[in-house]
């Protein structure tokens, strides 16, 4: 069994936390922020990757980057 790892989906990054929203009533009331700190993302969103897939992931990110 794998465990998957969380993801920042804008800078690759795995310093990803929870954020559970005590303001908001919408029916995900969960957040991640990205505790990068030239990154600060914070969405609903967070990729969730094997070890293989977030070499990739976080290669991809490195070269869309630099383009
Ligand atoms: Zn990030």
């Amino acid at each position: 069994m794998s465990e998957k790892i969380r993801v920042c989906p804008r800078c690759g990054s795995t310093q990803v936390e929870i954020v559970r929203s005590t303001t908001m009533t919408a029916s995900n009331p969960i957040n991640y922020r990205c505790k990068a700190t030239d990154c600060g993302y914070l969405g609903t969103v967070c990729a969730e990757l094997d070890a293989d897939d977030l070499e990739r992931f976080q290669l991809a990110i490195k070269q869309a980057s630099t383009q």
